[in-house]
């Protein structure tokens, strides 16, 4: 009996490296996209992590003379600003190139135009 366990794990053990072997052969994603996930995946090769700048930014002083810029590479864009730091809601709003808008909590923002991915 305890030799064929043993024996079992003679041949798990032996099996290993297979497995590994076959792991280490997958081929990269990169080579399998196309199009704008391709774009994306070598802009995170390159360093960039938020290439569609979907991360939460945060709000300076938001004033009228010197507004949050929202970058986009559209002519407009959906914002969501969260006006009191507790709030439990996201105000959503259209910003369109070229007309800066301001929240109802004062705060205003403008989009700026970036070069796409
Ligand atoms: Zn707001």
């Amino acid at each position: 009996m305890a030799c064929l366990a043993r024996n079992a794990l003679l041949v798990a053990r032996k099996s290993l490296p297979r497995c590994a072997t076959q792991f280490s052969s997958m081929p990269d994603p990169i080579e399998h996209a196309t199009g704008l996930e391709k774009r994306e995946l070598l802009a995170k090769v390159a360093g960039n992590d938020n290439p569609f700048d979907l991360l939460v930014l945060k709000r300076g002083p938001g004033t009228k003379e010197n507004p949050n810029q929202v970058p986009s590479a559209f002519d407009s864009r959906i914002l969501g600003c969260v006006c009191e730091e507790d709030a439990t809601a996201v105000n959503w709003m259209w910003l369109h190139q070229g007309a800066p808008k301001r929240c109802g909590c004062g705060h205003w923002f403008q989009l700026t135009y970036k070069a796409p991915v």
